[in-house]
């Protein structure tokens, strides 16, 4: 049997044996972003001294990527890696090291207060059945949940954390890059009272969030939502029967309007969830990553404008 380690090795071999920087301008700092939503962040306060790679593209499950030889390529030339961390990526430091890469590893998510995996807290809120509880999982116990892009107080950390880095691996753009920063900061700060504002419309208790993956657990702390997923925080892991059951018989106890389906994320079990329980399908939320650039969600501040019209839309009426 191959390991995944092992075909990984290969794919850096292979990409070494490539022919090297064609297209790459020389006077850019090559970067590799982890995923589409930090690489929307990255492109905006590196701007033109960057030349970017996002490695799991609009629409991709970084939770469960399989790196490619040009992804191999990318890293072993990037001066500068972008992470989330938080056990976001789990792949990538496999990929660095077979990769060869003498990048420096920025992990955007610096300096952010972590939330513990929704399952974990719910299970401690909750005494029902414990030993029952725990016995199906094999999941991520005590982990911290890596969505914590879904707060626009913390995605201005990880900008922060990006200018800093910029900064440090190429001084002579660091007005340039403080600027850029500035600017997006700015951007963000109106974004973020936009949403509180379209959250302020929405009646209290509709302020729910049911999705396939536990993906909008610092939006709802941030946002004053809760939420509730079948899935963990990884999209690894399959719902177990009586989770979805569980879930179920929540949204019918509490008269939940609607549920929602994820652009990452196989819409079976949500479509499911739907008809057994009589909420309607509010709509497609982005979560883990980007639209493409002509869809409704191509950047990071689209994809928040977006969510909050396709929340407001279902659970405002
Ligand atoms: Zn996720």
């Amino acid at each position: 049997m191959i390991s995944r380690r092992n075909v990984i090795t290969s794919l850096a071999l292979l990409a070494l044996a490539l022919p090297v920087g064609t297209a790459q301008a020389q006077d850019k700092i090559a970067a590799v972003a982890s995923f589409s939503i930090l690489g929307d962040l990255v492109k905006n306060v590196g701007g033109d001294r960057v030349a970017l790679t996002t490695l799991v593209g609009p629409g991709g499950d970084a939770h469960v990527f399989e790196p490619n030889p040009a992804d191999a390529k990318a890293v072993a030339d990037a001066k500068l890696v972008f992470v989330n961390g938080l056990g976001f990526e789990g792949w990538m430091n496999r990929l660095i090291e077979a990769a060869g890469s003498k990048a420096a590893l920025v992990t955007a998510s610096n300096g952010v207060t972590p939330i513990a995996s929704a399952e974990e807290e719910e299970e401690h809120a909750k005494d029902e059945k414990p030993a029952a509880a725990h016995a199906e999982e094999g999941h991520h116990h005590g982990a911290d949940d890596p969505h914590a892009f879904q707060s626009i107080p913390n995605a201005k950390i990880y900008v922060g954390n990006i200018r800093d880095a910029l900064i440090a691996a190429d001084p002579a753009g660091k007005a340039e890059y403080e600027a850029n920063a500035a600017a997006y900061l700015a951007k963000l700060d109106q974004l973020d009272a936009d949403v509180r504002a379209g959250v302020a419309a929405i009646p209290a208790p509709q302020r729910k969030i049911i999705t396939s993956h536990d993906a909008f657990g610092y939006f709802g702390n941030a946002y004053g939502f809760t939420f509730l997923a079948p899935q963990g925080i990884s999209t690894e892991a399959e719902p177990s029967a009586k989770e979805v059951a569980k879930l179920i018989r929540q949204i019918k106890a509490d008269k939940v309007k609607a549920i929602f389906v994820e652009n990452i994320t196989d819409q079976r079990m949500i479509r499911r969830i739907a008809a057994e329980s009589g909420a309607v399908i509010g709509g497609e939320l982005y979560s883990d990553a980007l639209s493409p650039p002509d869809g409704p969600a191509g950047t990071y501040i689209d994809m928040f404008r977006h969510n909050i019209k396709t929340l407001s839309a279902a659970l405002s009426s």
